[in-house]
């Protein structure tokens, strides 16, 4: 693939950050602990896919599941920001889905190690369609969603996370340089739940303003 941004001529996909244990009603049923910063992790980039793209399950998982989020495209280099100017880093947002091998971040976690591997699997970062970040959109107020064959999964609303868009923004660019081209996953509300061959998975962002569907092989 390449890594061309297909709304932004010139401009490349960069780092792919990614928050978890954001809404509370997902740590407990993770059975995780709030923490007192953002969990952060990383996914390559060669895990993006498009609105039509196919999610496959790898060999290696038996159990893998959709993690709806708001995902934030910074649009400006962007180092130790205060929270109160971090939107102004923010170029566009959309729908993606955190694919997430289950099984293997389990045993992760119950070894200590880092998540990589279960999260960054080619084609584990499925994204929708980017619409422009303007300040009348309110990124603490948006409806995400996931549909699996029709059936909705997960129904949440930013205004639940834990650490805001701005938060987390603020704390990336403190501890690395964002840059232009940079995606931030903000993290997922309750209701993950495994994806099968054969599923089609449909992702949503307030009022359809950005839409994904993918097929799962
Ligand atoms: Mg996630």
């Amino acid at each position: 693939m390449d890594f061309n941004i297909p709304e932004y001529p010139g401009l490349q996909f960069g780092s792919i950050y990614c928050i978890g244990r954001n809404y509370a009603k997902h740590i407990e049923e993770m059975k995780s602990e709030v923490t007192e910063d953002p969990v952060v992790f990383l996914k390559p980039r060669s895990s993006i896919i498009f609105d039509g793209g196919t999610v496959r399950i790898p060999k290696q998982s038996n159990n893998v599941h959709h993690e709806v989020e708001l995902v934030l495209l910074i649009g400006s280099i962007t180092r130790n920001v205060e929270p109160g100017n971090a939107a102004h880093s923010i170029k566009a947002i959309s729908a993606g889905i955190d694919i997430t091998a289950r099984d293997l971040q389990s045993d992760a976690k119950k070894n200590g190690l880092p998540w990589t591997l279960s999260k960054g699997f080619d084609s584990f970062a499925p994204l929708g369609n980017f619409v422009n970040y303007t300040p009348d959109i309110h990124l603490g107020d948006l409806d995400i969603s996931v549909k699996v064959n029709g059936a909705t999964r997960q129904a949440g609303n930013t205004s639940h996370m834990l650490f805001s868009c701005e938060r987390i923004i603020s704390y990336l660019s403190k501890q690395f340089t964002l840059y232009p081209g940079d995606l931030i996953f903000t993290g997922t509300p309750e209701g993950v739940s495994p994806i099968l061959p054969g599923d089609t998975v449909q992702a949503s962002l307030q009022n359809n303003i950005s839409t994904l569907t993918i097929h799962v092989e």
